[in-house]
C-alpha cells in the first residue's frame, strides 16, 4: 500500500507547482529589484541635488563674504603701501580663507599683506584676471607664499582711478560635513570652475575643464563667474547590491506564498476534479464467485484513475486523497455515473440477480447527499436486475450513530451490506454486533497465510467461527490459488475473490472472460 507521504510524487502539478513558483518568484526578485533601485537613485539623484544647491550657497557665502572685506579695503588702493599694509595684514589674518590682499596701482601689484611693498606686473602674477572689469575671479595653481596650494582670485577695482583696485587670494577651506554627505552620496569629485580652469576639491589641482569629462550636476552661483561641477557616478554600487537584496527577499517570500497557495489552496482536489472533468476516471469489475461451485455470483466495482502525466494512480492513494480534500462525494458519484454507463454491456454477461459491489468511502456515508445520492443511483439501475452490495470498512462503524442510521437506511431500501478488509482495522466485536453486516469480506493478508503455519491462520479461524456465529455470509479477497480456493472451500467461506478467478476487467473485457467460462461456453 501506498503511504499518504508517497502520494505527492503521483501529482505532476507539485512539479510544476515548484516550476510556477520558482518562476514567479524570479519575476518578482526582477520586478522589486528594479523598482527599488529606481526609487533609492530617485532618491539619490534629489539627495544629490541638495547636495550641489548646499554647496553652491556654501560657495556664494563665501564669495560674498570675500567681496565684502574686498571693498572695505577699496578705500586703501589711493594711499601709499607703508600707510595701508597694517590694514591689508589684519585683513588677511582675520579673514578664515583669505590667503593675501595685495593693492593694485596702475596695473601693478604694489603691496602685499604676506610681503610688503612689491612692483610687480598684475597680468604676470594673476594672468587671467580681467582688471577692465569691476570684479573678476580667477583661479592660481598657487601663490608664492603656498607653493603647490590653488586658491582663487579675487578682482575689485577702483571705479574712480582705471588700473587701480584690490586683490584678495582664497583658499579653498570646504567644511566637513558637505565633505562627509558628498562621501555618502559617491561622489567622485567635486570641482570649482572659472571659465576654462577648474580646481579639484578632492585633489587639490588645477585642471583644464574640458579634461573633466561631463559631471552629473552643475551648478552657477548668482553674481560670480564660479560653476560648481560635481562628479559622481550615476549607479551606486552600495544601492545595487541593496536592492537586489530586497528583491531576492521578496522574491523568496513570493515563490514560497504562491508554492504554498497552489499545492495546499489550489490544488485541493484539482486534479481530482479535472481528471473527472476529462474522463480520466474508469470503473473496472473483478468477478466475486460461489466457493462450492465457482459459478458467478456478482462483482466489485473498483475505480481507476490514469493520470495523464503520472500515469495510473493506485485506487489506495486517489480514495484517501479524495477523503481528504472532502472529493469523495462527486467521485462516488462519477463512478455511479461509469457504472450506469456500463450496465448495457454488464446486463449482456451477468445472470439476473446478481450482486454489483460498490465499495462506500465512510465519510460518504454521514454526507448529507448519501440518500439521495444512492436512491438517484439505483433509479437507473435496471429493475431487480442487481442486487446493490455496499461495502465499507471497519473504519466506517468508528463514526459512530449517523452510520448507523445510514446502514438502517440501507437495510430498509433492500440492499445489503458489507464489512471490507475484515481484520484490519480496529474491529471490535461489539461493533460487529451493533452494526447489522450481511457479509464480511476477509481481507487478502489472511487468504495470502493459507498453508503457510504462521500465527494468521488461527486468527483466521476465528474470523470464520465468528461469522458463523453472527449468521454472516463470508467473501474471501485476494484468492490467488487452487489451494487457497480449495482450503476456503472445505472451510465454508461463501465466495471468493481473486486474480485465481478472475481478475478486474473492464465491462467489455468481463463479457468476453464470461463467455469463455467452460460453463457458458455453450451459451
Ligand atoms: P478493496 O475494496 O479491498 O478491493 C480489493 C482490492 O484487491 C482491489 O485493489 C483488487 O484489485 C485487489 N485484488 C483483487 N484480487 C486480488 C488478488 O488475488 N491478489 C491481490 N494482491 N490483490 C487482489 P484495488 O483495485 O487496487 O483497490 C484498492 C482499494 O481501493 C480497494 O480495496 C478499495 O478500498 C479502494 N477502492 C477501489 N475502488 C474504489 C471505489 O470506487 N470507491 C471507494 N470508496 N474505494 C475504492
Ligand atoms: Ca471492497
Ligand atoms: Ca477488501
Amino acid at each position: 500500500m501506498v503511504s499518504p507521504s508517497n502520494k505527492l510524487h503521483f501529482f505532476p502539478e507539485q512539479g510544476k507547482n515548484l516550476a510556477t513558483s520558482l518562476l514567479l518568484g524570479l519575476v518578482v526578485a526582477l520586478c522589486i529589484s528594479a523598482l527599488v533601485l529606481a526609487i533609492t537613485h530617485l532618491q539619490r539623484m534629489k539627495r544629490l541635488e541638495t547636495l550641489a544647491d548646499n554647496f553652491s550657497q556654501y560657495m556664494y557665502s563665501y564669495a560674498v563674504d570675500l567681496q565684502d572685506s574686498s571693498y572695505k579695503l577699496l578705500p586703501l588702493a589711493q594711499q601709499p603701501c607703508e600707510r595701508v599694509i597694517p590694514e591689508l595684514t589684519s585683513s588677511a589674518a582675520f579673514k578664515l580663507h583669505v590667503r593675501a590682499a595685495l593693492l593694485v596701482k596702475n596695473s601693478t601689484a604694489e603691496c602685499s599683506s604676506a610681503t610688503g611693498k612689491m612692483s610687480y606686473p598684475l597680468a604676470k602674477l594673476v594672468p587671467d584676471i580681467n582688471i577692465s572689469k569691476r570684479r573678476d575671479l580667477a583661479i592660481l595653481a598657487e601663490t608664492p607664499l603656498m607653493p603647490g596650494k590653488p586658491a582663487l582670485a579675487f578682482w575689485l577695482a577702483d571705479p574712480h582711478h582705471a588700473g587701480d583696485g584690490i586683490i584678495t587670494t582664497i583658499n579653498l577651506n570646504i567644511p566637513p560635513y558637505l565633505l562627509f554627505s558628498a562621501q555618502k552620496e559617491g561622489v567622485s569629485g567635486i570641482a570649482l570652475a572659472v571659465r576654462q580652469e577648474a580646481i579639484g576639491i578632492y585633489t587639490g589641482q588645477v585642471t583644464p575643464v574640458a579634461q573633466l569629462g561631463k559631471p552629473r550636476l552643475e551648478r552657477s552661483l548668482p553674481d560670480f563667474p564660479i560653476k560648481l561641477l560635481i562628479f559622481a557616478p550615476r549607479w551606486q554600487p552600495q544601492l545595487i547590491q541593496f536592492s537586489l537584496l530586497v528583491g531576492l527577499a521578496a522574491g523568496i517570500v513570493s515563490a514560497l506564498l504562491c508554492f504554498y497557495y497552489l499545492t495546499v489552496r489550489m490544488s485541493s482536489g484539482r486534479e481530482i476534479l479535472a481528471g473527472i472533468k476529462r474522463h480520466q476516471f474508469s470503473v473496472v469489475y473483478q468477478p466475486v464467485m460461489d466457493t462450492q461451485h465457482q459459478d458467478i455470483k456478482g462483482v466489485e466495482a473498483l475505480m481507476r484513475w490514469h493520470h495523464p502525466a503520472a500515469g495510473p494512480i493506485p485506487p489506495d492513494v486517489f480514495i484517501q486523497y479524495a477523503e481528504a480534500q472532502g472529493l469523495i462525494v462527486p467521485l462516488t458519484r462519477h463512478l455511479f455515473s461509469l457504472i450506469v454507463k456500463d450496465l448495457p454491456v454488464l446486463q449482456q454477461c451477468l445472470p439476473a440477480g446478481s450482486k454489483l459491489g460498490i465499495n462506500l468511502a465512510p465519510s460518504h456515508l454521514k454526507a448529507a447527499s448519501f440518500q439521495s445520492d444512492i436512491t438517484q443511483f439505483v433509479n437507473q439501475l435496471p429493475g431487480n436486475y442487481f442486487r446493490l452490495l455496499l461495502e465499507m470498512t471497519e473504519r466506517a462503524m468508528l463514526e459512530g450513530d449517523d452510520v448507523l442510521e445510514s446502514f438502517n437506511w440501507l437495510h430498509e431500501q433492500g440492499f445489503d451490506i458489507a464489512v471490507d478488509d475484515f481484520g484490519t482495522g480496529h474491529s471490535a466485536l461489539i461493533y460487529l454486533q451493533r452494526f447489522p453486516f450481511d457479509y464480511l469480506k476477509i481481507d487478502k493478508g489472511f487468504i495470502s497465510a493459507i498453508g503457510q503455519e504462521t500465527v494468521t491462520s488461527p486468527v483466521l479461524d476465528a474470523v470464520l467461527n465468528l461469522a458463523q456465529r453472527l449468521k454472516m455470509e463470508t467473501v474471501a479477497e485476494g484468492v490467488e490459488t487452487a489451494d487457497q480456493a480449495a482450503w476456503l472451500a472445505r472451510r465454508g467461506v461463501t465466495y471468493m475473490q481473486g486474480y485465481y478467478l478472475g481478475r478486474p476487467m473492464s465491462a467489455q473485457q468481463l463479457n468476453e472472460w464470461y463467455c469463455k467460462l467452460p460453463t457458458n461456453s455453450g451459451g
